[in-house]
């Protein structure tokens, strides 16, 4: 079960993780907020589930709804668009059983979905193509080599139709050119930058309060975030 982190939680994640890879950044996330569940647990997730896992801790930490930003690619205008976690994550299904099985012209091909132990893994390929077949690889029952390039495009299409959150696709229209486009978000990194954001702006408050009123961080990170705005309001006069 996960269940909601505090802002000493929250901080102390981030301090222990600010360097990391966001993959391991999204993991620290989920192990914090999940203690029941060990590491190796939480790598054996679908990449969907992390992904629903951490847009969930998001709404939790930041609020429901969220913008992300993405640029044109036809005229350079950063275009935002503003989701709303809980309704995002409704996408997700119930997960099916550990193997799944595809009927091809090569025979039945038996694969899992792919995990986050899967995407990290596969983060020391050298390319794109590479880490792709790296995940693959790890994901089909019988080695990759022996299927053709047709079946391993309709595991890859099943694989995406079983884990919908797998690959998050925001689309729309650039409010300057009308280009439309389309971009995958990368929900560890996303949900990170949040965090770095807070973080830091924690920490400011932080120092605003204990220079004002002489109060530890531990008072302050008491505070709800209503009273600890009150505060900081009267100090700004
Ligand atoms: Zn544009």
């Amino acid at each position: 079960m996960m269940r909601p982190l505090s802002a000493v939680e929250l901080l102390a994640v981030w301090e222990e993780n600010w360097r990391q890879p966001p993959l391991w950044q999204g993991l620290a996330l989920l192990a914090a907020a999940c203690p029941d569940e060990s590491g190796a647990t939480l790598m054996e997730m679908p990449v969907g589930r992390f992904n629903q896992r951490l847009l969930t801790l998001y709404g939790w930490c930041f609020g429901p709804s969220f913008t992300a930003v993405t640029t044109c690619a036809a005229c350079s205008e950063l275009v935002e668009v503003t989701l709303d976690a809980p309704s995002l994550c409704a996408q997700g299904v119930e997960q099916p059983a550990s193997w799944l099985e595809l009927d091809c012209n090569d025979g039945a091909v038996r694969f899992r979905l792919p995990t986050l132990g899967d995407l990290i893994a596969a983060g020391e390929a050298a390319t794109v193509l590479e880490a792709s077949r790296m995940i693959m690889e790890r994901c089909l029952e019988n080695p990759a080599d022996a299927l053709a390039s047709e079946t391993l495009a309709a595991v890859t299409t099943a694989m995406e139709n079983a884990d919908p959150l797998a690959l998050i696709e925001l689309s729309g229209a650039c409010p300057r050119c009308g280009q439309r486009w389309s971009a995958f978000l990368d929900a560890a990194s996303f949900v990170w930058r949040e965090v770095q954001t807070w973080a830091q702006r924690t920490l400011q408050e932080i120092h605003l309060l204990a220079r004002a009123y002489g109060w530890r961080e531990a008072e302050i990170l008491e505070l709800s975030p209503t009273r600890r705005q009150a505060y900081l309001q009267m100090i700004y006069g």
